[in-house]
């Protein structure tokens, strides 16, 4: 059946539109629902089934309303619609680039920077991006925290006197009900040496209705409290997205934004420009620009690095300073600022950087065809850290001992 405009319009006008729970439950996550909002090409078709039981799909009424209807190449549409890509040959091996699981003392804890955590408090989303970091443990039942499991990684903050700023993660910490939340803040404020709290949710963007006065009184009593959400491209920057964000600054929740660069989603200079200054618009400070993590069934959003530094080149001088994120790598020896005094050369497939802790990283990162490197050419150092991978991933001789710079 083809894309049904008189279905589209009847859920636009539904009355219960801003009510988060009813977005919630109306989510889609079959091929009949999403006939609603696009015509989906045989090739998202046969991926909604290649990729059940792979990974979780869902996508909300209000961010399939910022989608084309027919076309497939729509940003936002390949941010959520599965496609065949997801199931070519890739690092399928790879499922923690940044080794949380092994930096995790109690579960879903991640324990990797000495005053700093990041506590996966859920792994439910309102949306399943196609390119997530987490992709090992969001949409997972198995994956969700009971109350003893919460109290344990409590018990472990408590504890651990040197943990002055955590950050609540995921899945999505704003899909909690606002009584289980303002349960954990409140846990969470007892503990006397956490000096700030600081939630990671894509909320303002896929689901801006859950942003509720309600939900604003809550975070307000947890103070200093800070929120960085995820916009990629300025199609998201939606007039329910810049209530949202009003809503949070009027409950003094400081908004700050990291963006993931996605190869045909805003890998190009004035995609981001126009991103960036939507979000000072809309007084967000854009804060990192994340190179894309090695995640299995990913490839074809990923782009070379040097795409990404052309990219924030280009927007200096042509946009306000306080604009420009910074363009990062997450390593597991922590963010590498992707720029000249961190990168130092290309070596084949791998880019070879500096990282804060010392030892060098070589990030696997092919150069897409007919791309040429602007970064000088070296030799892969031997017995460099990289990924940790079974598999071979590009017919290189495998190398995970770390080396100090
Ligand atoms: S909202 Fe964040 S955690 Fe959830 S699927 Fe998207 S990228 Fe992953």
């Amino acid at each position: 059946m083809p894309f049904d405009l008189a279905a589209c319009d009847a859920l636009l006008a539904d009355p219960n539109w801003s009510d988060w729970r009813w977005q919630m439950r109306r989510r889609i996550h079959d091929e009949t629902a999403l006939e609603a909002w696009i015509d989906p090409t045989d090739d998202e078709r046969a991926a909604i089934e290649a990729t059940r039981g792979v990974f979780r799909w869902n996508i909300t009424p209000h961010y399939a309303s910022l989608m084309d209807p027919h076309d497939p190449s729509c940003p936002i549409r390949k941010q959520v619609v599965p496609t065949m890509d997801e199931m070519r040959p890739d690092l399928v091996g790879v499922e923690d680039p940044l080794e949380e699981v092994a930096h995790s003392p109690v579960k879903n804890l991640i324990h990797n920077y000495p005053d700093r955590v990041a506590f996966c408090v859920t792994s439910e989303c309102a949306i399943y991006c196609r390119y997530c970091l987490r992709k090992r443990m969001v949409g997972d039942a198995e994956m969700m925290m009971r109350k003893d499991e919460l109290r344990d990684a409590l018990d472990y903050l408590a504890d651990h006197a040197e943990i002055r700023d955590v950050l609540l993660t995921g899945g999505d910490p704003l899909s909690l009900s606002d009584k289980n939340l303002g349960w954990l803040l409140g846990e969470l404020r007892q503990i006397p040496h956490l000096e700030i709290v600081r939630i990671g949710s894509r909320m303002p963007v896929k689901l801006p209705q859950r942003i509720t006065p309600e939900l604003c009184a809550v975070l307000e009593q947890a103070h200093p409290l800070w929120l960085n959400t995820h916009f990629n491209h300025p199609k998201e920057l939606s007039p329910g997205s810049f209530a949202a964000v009003d809503r949070l600054l009027r409950a003094g929740v400081p908004v700050g934004n990291q963006t993931v660069l996605l190869r045909g989603i805003n890998d190009d200079a004035e995609t981001m420009r126009a991103l960036v200054n939507g979000l000072v618009r809309m007084r967000v400070r854009p804060y990192y620009l994340y190179q894309a993590q090695v995640i299995g069934g990913t490839a074809h959003l990923r782009t070379s690095i040097e795409k990404g530094m052309e990219i924030v080149e280009a927007l200096r001088g042509r946009t306000t300073g306080f604009a420009i994120p910074t363009y990062v790598l997450d390593t597991p020896f922590g963010k590498v600022p992707l720029n000249g005094s961190y990168v130092l050369g290309r070596a084949g497939d791998f880019v070879v950087m500096r990282t804060p802790r010392g030892p060098l990283w070589a990030e696997p990162n092919p150069l897409p065809p007919r791309e040429i490197s602007t970064l000088p050419q070296i030799d892969l150092p031997d017995g460099i850290a990289t990924i940790s991978t079974e598999a071979d991933p590009f017919g290189v001789e495998k190398r995970t001992a770390p080396m100090e710079a």
